[in-house]
This record gives C-alpha cells, sequence and structure tokens, in this order.
C-alpha cells in the first residue's frame, strides 16, 4: 500500500519556515511521507544552509514554486512579495500537486499549510484533498485574526483592516489589551501593505473554516484562557527540533557553530544571548548604545549580529570597541540558536519575542529582556513580562532610543534579582511537561498523525 503523502507549505518567512520543517519531521519520523513546498528563493537558502544533509531524502522531498516576483527583486518589499503571492502561488501549487498525482506511485492525501497560506488551503479543496491549518504563532495573535469581522463591527477597523481609532482593544476580557497598530495586518507603515496582509488575514479565517484540524505550535499552559477561548484551535508544541536532540532545520542563513565552543569555555549562567531574529531591523545610533550597553554590562556576551540587522550595509562598531570586548563578547552572523539557549552558560536573552525564540527561550527556562520590534512581538512582550513575569522590558527615551545604562540596569536587575530565573523555571517545567510522553500537545500530534494515516487507509 502506498505511505500517506502530505504536502507542507509554509509562509514563505523564516519565524515561518522553521517551526513547519519541524513539523514535517515528526511527520517523516513517523512514517508519513512529506513533499515540503518552498519558495524558490527560500528553497535554495534552505537547502543550502542545511548542514546534516543526511536529514533530508528518503521520506522527505523539498521542492520550489515561484513566489511571482523576478529573481532580482527584494523579498523584503511586503507589499508586493504579499500580493504576489496572492496572485500567482495558487495556480503553481495546483499545477504542482497535478504533477506529483501523475508521476509519484503515492498521490497527495493531505495538505497541510500555513493559515497565512488560506491560498493553499483553497487548492486543496477545490482538488478534493484533505486538509489542515497550521499555525507557528502565538494563539493569543491568532485570536486578533480570527476576530477581525468583530473590529470593523465594533468601528476599530475599516473594511480594509485600517485602523480607523487609538484606544487599546482585546479579543476577549481574559486577554491582555492589544494596540490596534500592533494587529498582525495593521503593524506596516504604509496602508497599501496593510491592505495587502489585511487580504491574507481574511484568506486565513476563511481557510480556517475549510479544515479539519488546526494544530498551532503552542501549549495551553502558555496561554489557556486563549485556548479555552477557540477549542478548536489544537496545541501540539512547542515543536522544537532540541526536544528531539535533532539539529534546527531551515535556516535561512549558515549558522556559526563555533559560538558553542566559546560558550564552553564561559562559566555557568553568565552568559548574555542577544539575537532579534530575521526581520528586525535598528538605527545606527541605536546599534552603538546596544554595543556600549552591553560593554558597561561587564559581563560575557553572544550576540547575533545577522546580516541586515542595521539599515547600514554592515553595521559599523563604535572605534576601538571590538579589541576593547575581546574575548569576553562573541558575535556572530546567525547561530545554532536552540543549542545556544539549551547551553548552561547562558544567563538571559536578550529577544525581540519573535515566537519561535519566545518558544525556546521557555523552553530552556530563560529570562527574558523584551526588545520587539513589530506585530505580535509586543503581545509576546506582554506575556513574558506581565502574564508569566519570566523578563523585564526596556524604555526607550524621548527619541526612541533604548540608551546604554538602560541596557546595563536592566541586566543587572533581571540577573540580581532570582525571582524571574526561578519563575522561567517553573514555566519550563509546565511547557516541556507539554511535549513528553503523557502531555496534552504530544497527544495531539500522535492524534493528528493518526488521522493523517487513517484517512490514507480509507
Ligand atoms: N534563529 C537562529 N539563529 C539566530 C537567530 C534566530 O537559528 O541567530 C532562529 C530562531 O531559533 C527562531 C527563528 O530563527 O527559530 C526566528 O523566529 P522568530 O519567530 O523568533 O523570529 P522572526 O525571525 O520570525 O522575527
Amino acid at each position: 500500500m502506498a505511505k500517506p503523502h502530505v504536502l507542507v507549505i509554509p509562509y514563505p518567512a523564516q519565524g515561518h519556515v522553521m517551526p513547519t520543517m519541524e513539523l514535517a519531521q515528526r511527520l517523516v519520523e513517523k512514517g508519513v511521507k512529506v513533499t515540503f513546498v518552498n519558495t524558490e528563493v527560500n528553497h535554495k537558502l534552505v537547502t543550502s544552509n542545511w548542514l546534516d544533509r543526511n536529514g533530508f531524502g528518503g521520506l522527505l522531498q523539498m521542492v520550489s514554486i515561484p513566489d511571482g516576483l523576478e529573481p532580482w527583486e527584494d523579498r523584503t518589499e511586503l507589499c508586493r512579495l504579499t500580493t504576489s503571492i496572492l496572485q500567482s502561488m495558487a495556480g503553481k501549487l495546483e499545477e504542482l500537486i497535478e504533477k506529483i498525482n501523475k508521476e509519484d506511485e503515492s498521490k497527495i492525501t493531505c495538505v497541510i499549510a500555513d493559515d497565512c497560506m488560506g491560498l493553499a488551503i483553497r487548492v486543496a479543496k477545490k482538488m478534493g484533498i484533505r486538509r489542515a491549518a497550521f499555525w507557528p504563532a502565538s494563539v493569543a495573535f491568532l485570536g486578533s485574526i480570527l476576530s477581525y469581522q468583530k473590529f470593523i463591527d465594533d468601528g476599530i477597523i475599516d473594511n480594509n483592516g485600517i485602523p480607523l481609532q487609538d484606544q487599546m482593544i482585546r479579543v476577549s476580557e481574559t486577554m491582555p489589551h492589544l494596540k490596534p497598530k500592533n494587529l498582525p495586518w495593521t503593524c506596516f507603515e504604509d496602508s497599501d501593505t496593510v491592505k495587502a496582509f489585511f487580504q491574507v488575514v481574511v484568506e486565513a479565517v476563511e481557510a480556517a473554516r475549510l479544515t479539519e484540524w488546526f494544530i498551532c505550535n503552542s501549549a495551553t499552559g502558555l496561554e489557556p484562557e486563549a485556548f479555552s477561548l477557540y477549542p478548536q484551535l489544537v496545541p501540539i508544541g512547542p515543536l522544537l527540533a532540541s526536544n528531539r536532540l535533532a539539529n534546527q532545520t531551515g535556516h535561512f542563513w549558515q549558522e556559526d557553530s563555533t559560538c558553542l565552543t566559546w560558550l564552553n569555555q564561559q562559566p555557568n549562567g553568565s552568559v548574555i544571548y542577544l539575537a532579534f531574529g530575521s526581520f528586525t531591523i535598528i538605527n545606527q545610533t541605536q546599534f552603538v548604545e546596544l554595543a556600549l550597553g552591553l560593554e558597561l554590562c561587564n559581563r560575557p556576551f553572544l550576540w547575533v549580529v545577522r546580516p541586515g540587522l542595521t539599515k547600514e550595509a554592515t553595521a559599523t562598531y563604535p572605534d576601538g570597541y571590538i579589541e576593547r570586548v575581546g574575548s569576553r563578547g562573541r558575535i556572530v552572523t546567525w547561530a545554532p540558536q536552540q543549542k545556544v539557549l539549551a547551553h548552561p552558560s547562558v544567563a538571559c536573552f536578550v529577544s525581540h519575542c519573535g515566537w519561535n525564540s519566545t518558544l525556546e527561550g521557555v523552553t530552556n527556562g530563560r529570562p527574558f529582556l523584551c526588545w520587539p520590534y513589530f506585530a505580535d512581538q509586543f503581545y509576546n512582550e506582554d506575556y513574558i513580562c506581565d502574564i508569566w513575569k519570566t523578563g523585564l522590558r526596556f524604555k526607550k527615551d524621548e527619541a526612541g532610543i533604548i540608551r546604554r545604562e538602560e541596557i546595563r540596569r536592566k541586566v543587572e536587575e533581571l540577573l540580581t534579582n532570582k525571582k524571574y530565573v526561578t519563575k522561567a523555571l517553573d514555566l519550563k517545567e509546565k511547557v516541556t511537561g507539554s511535549v513528553q510522553k503523557h502531555g496534552r500537545s504530544n497527544k495531539n500530534l500522535g492524534d493528528f498523525i493518526e488521522w493523517i494515516q487513517e484517512k490514507d487507509t480509507n
């Protein structure tokens, strides 16, 4: 009998591709054949930065379809990219499925799509293929997407998703407030990008109606109110390669593993780890303040300075900085983050609070210093600082800059007041329990995979 064959498609951004790759590998481990569809540009990045080449092949097939832009066009222009995806990818996906079904002895029996790729769910429905949606961010934030019609009815946004007022809003009484400008589609500066993303949101809500399963990379212990508000959302997380002692895959940049050797040389619980994900941009003034703040802390630090972290082509360090800091500071362009956060030398995580980074910090019991950049990162910061109480916020000055003294002060407060690490370790217990043998997320994932397998034999 042919094996179950699932087509898995992420939204084409780093923070979506990585957890979706992990989901794909969990399926493969259970004998499910997976075709993983990236955009052409991301396919090249992901396959060329994959260290353990034995990891794919066999049951995992990596393929690509175009995103509709020309190869040289700038993918950080989100309005262009999103519009192009919405216009062109459904047709390409349909062609791909037809081709696989013609050539492969096991036809596609199920499509699992990032809920931001509602178009893929639509294609699957049209082709009579079973489907499931995957959500790689927090369920609380998903709640704001699922509530968009209510926000229109309440006069908070217009029919294009543009905010009409400034007051804080709530999805429900049990959940934290959100600023209208931090909704998933309103966090962009220009109204065309807001409209394009609002279209993604409208499709995402429609897609949620067309699926039998809606699985989420979260755990009930992290956001119990959100899960009780939306019983149809099924927690299966945190889905981390480190939880099964495997390497994280799906990197858009080459990870620099030499920082692990450097970490081995640092005392336990001493290192400040700083990483701002794949998307954050800071200006040169802020970059210099951060560099000098780290120098003032006088503690070892490991800092990810990703290409593109500053607006300038290359980040410029203060004069003599690298020499002064010497071996106390280690700077890399991309780290094996899950391994770094699991390393005993790490004391805390200065993070932009992307959901994956948040889950990785939580899973390793790390206290946070929050440096959100946009969208859900502010909501995740609220969870970290106000609900879980495992971290602190930075305060900006009138010019919107986090100054070096503020950085030093917050690092000291976080690392000298033991309550943050104690809370972080409590949360770790709760959350890691959910992915262990009898944990709820683990059981849900098992049920989901069984569903994929059962449907195939029907
Ligand atoms: N990451 C990494 N190395 C780095 C920085 C980040 O492997 O140096 C990974 C990190 O482990 C996480 C992902 O990149 O899984 C970033 O996702 P997140 O949701 O935190 O942020 P985004 O990039 O979407 O803003």
